[in-house]
């Protein structure tokens, strides 16, 4: 997808555009120069042709003129009679020699044409002739005019026009008398005129839209005779410049050039050459240029966009592979280098800046894991400790730390809950107290170490001797309890005897006596509290000291004792 946020695609569009502003720049720079250029030499062109066509009417012209002067001036027009056949011959010569000249002749001082070639119009009456009027006082030039009578007699070198003509005429004076003898005239078919541009323009001028125009003084146009009437030249200016654009009162441009016809002749006809071109032919090749220009405009940007493209690539990519392994860091990946493939300075700082970064961060990291793992381990041996410390405190509670037999405290629930059972079930229990006799003796006569041994020993013995229902606890000093659940009274001395019998016989103490007092009872279903079956057992056992210790005493054996 392509993301107007991303670095690359910014680069992207920051140099195409800078590329299309370029491009455009230049081509219209390009393009408005070049048309300039191109109308200066268009028009230079077009000055040119002018300039050599001006030339060619205007030298023909002055030689025609000159060709009639000089045969005028030679001796033998001078002074020849005009009736005489060499006048003849020698016209005929020249028309012939000249295929433009349509008429040549001689008119007398009267207007009467004396002699002419062919013996065109011979004898005809020319007096009211412009020719005639001006030739007959000074060298004459008369603007392009139509045949008036030569048209039926003679053939038309361009059958396609009317025929026109421009006359040349001059007089011949009688070299003796200096007065006039007549009138040297030549009427030239105006058709040269066309001879003249054809061999003045190049064979492609027409394809390039070149049309040149001949016009006279007053602005009319001469030639071509097909444009007489519908086409409008420019009217004249004194033009400083060689070329000109106007819109011949049509609709388009013109590049035009105005060139005068300026002849050596008597008489200044005021003609112009006059030469178009439509500016849309003449501008062709600028818009030809124009395409080219856009064609490889087109192409550079393409290549500059590609060029982009590239670099853009170049500055992005690092910056995205950074962004790639920062981003591998974030999921948790360690082994990570910022290595950057780029040569540009700042990218190669940020990346040895995010490198030194990240390497700090995952030592600290690694050293808090660590710290939190001592730790975790520490809180984990300390709750360990504390476990233990509490499984020996609650042994510590219930157990008696000289013999390893439950004491007071464990004793006492046990009786409770034997008490609590016994309401419900009526299961009756017996007890056993017993004490050791004069144990006081024991420790002055051997030393309070010993004595401990004799407790210790004692307690072991006494569970030798009970089932493994039976419970027994130390009560304090040398006193012990056993509780016998579901055993009768007979039954609890039948063991008691058994214990006391069993420890009598141990030989505890080398060589002295080491005895024990019991006294038996049996917890009643209707005992107020726990405690009476022991207060019975207790006075069962004072009993048994009394009566000499080393024995047994229960209810059987002394019951009114033993209850009271
Ligand atoms: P009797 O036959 O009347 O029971 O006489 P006795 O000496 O056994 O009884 P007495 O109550 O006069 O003496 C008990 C002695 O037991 C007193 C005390 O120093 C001793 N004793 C109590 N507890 C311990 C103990 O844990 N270790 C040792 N070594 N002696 C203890
Ligand atoms: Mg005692
Ligand atoms: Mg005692």
């Amino acid at each position: 997808m392509f993301r107007i946020d991303s670095f690359r695609n910014r680069l992207l569009i920051l140099f195409a555009g800078m590329s299309f502003i370029l491009g455009l720049c230049i081509t219209l720079y390009i393009g408005k120069t070049a048309s300039v250029q191109m109308s200066k030499s268009s028009g230079q062109t077009l000055y040119i042709a002018a300039k050599s066509i001006s030339n060619t009417l205007a030298n023909s012209l002055t030689e025609r003129e000159r060709e009639m002067v000089l045969l005028s001036q030679s001796p033998f027009f001078a002074e020849a009679d005009f009736q005489n056949p060499r006048v003849q011959q020698q016209l005929d010569q020249v028309k012939t020699s000249y295929k433009y000249y349509a008429w040549i002749g001689i008119a007398d001082p009267d207007g009467q044409v004396a002699v002419a070639a062919d013996h065109l119009l011979q004898g005809a009456d020319v007096s009211e002739r412009p020719w005639f009027i001006h030739g007959s006082k000074q060298v004459y030039l008369g603007d392009v005019h139509k045949a008036v009578l030569l048209a039926k007699k003679i053939k038309a070198i361009n059958p396609n026009e009317p025929m026109r003509f421009i006359d040349f005429a001059t007089p011949i004076y009688d070299p003796y008398t200096k007065k006039l003898k007549g009138v040297l005239a030549a009427h030239a078919d105006w058709s040269w005129a066309s001879h003249v541009l054809s061999s003045s323009l190049s064979e492609n001028a027409a394809q390039r839209g070149i049309e040149v125009f001949i016009v006279n003084q007053q602005g009319e146009i001469l030639y071509p005779f097909k444009s007489i009437g519908q086409v409008q030249p420019p009217v004249s200016k004194k033009h400083k410049a060689n070329y000109f654009v106007d819109n011949w009162s049509e609709d388009q441009q013109y590049l035009t050039t105005d060139v005068p016809v300026l002849s050596q002749t008597q008489m200044n006809l005021g003609w112009h050459v006059i030469i178009r071109q439509p500016m849309s032919i003449a501008l062709a090749e600028v818009k030809s240029l124009q395409h080219k220009i856009l064609a490889i405009g087109f192409i550079l940007s393409l290549l500059l966009l590609l060029m982009t493209y590239k670099l853009a690539n170049r500055f992005s990519r690092p910056i995205e592979t950074l962004a790639q392994s920062a981003h591998a860091v974030e999921k948790g990946q360690e082994d990570i280098r910022f290595a950057t493939q780029t040569s540009i300075r700042e990218i190669k700082g940020l990346s040895h800046s995010l490198q030194s970064m990240t390497d700090t961060l995952l030592t600290q990291k690694h050293q808090l894991l660590d710290a939190n793992a001592t730790l975790e381990q520490k809180v984990a041996e300390r709750t360990h400790e504390l476990q233990v410390a509490n499984v020996e405190l609650a042994h510590i509670a219930r157990y008696d730390a000289l013999t390893g037999l439950h004491n007071r405290r464990a004793f006492n629930d046990y009786l409770s809950y034997l008490f609590t059972q016994m309401s419900r079930t009526e299961q009756t229990y017996a007890v056993l107290l017993m004490d050791i006799d004069f144990f006081k003796k024991v420790n002055d006569s051997f030393g309070h170490e010993v004595g401990d041994q004799v407790l210790q020993r004692v307690a072991e013995i006494l569970p030798t001797t009970l089932r493994i229902t039976d419970f027994v606890a130390r009560l304090g000093g040398e006193e012990f309890i056993a509780l016998l659940p579901a055993t009768t009274l007979e039954g609890a001395m039948h063991l008691a005897e058994k214990i006391r019998s069993a420890i009598e016989q141990e030989s505890i103490i080398d060589n002295h006596p080491v005895s024990l007092s019991i006294g038996v009872s049996l917890a009643q279903v209707d005992d107020a509290d726990m405690n009476d079956a022991i207060r019975r057992a207790d006075q069962c056992l004072y009993r048994a000291k009394q009566q000499g210790r080393n024995r047994v005493i229960s209810l059987i054996t002394d019951a009114t004792d033993c209850l009271a």
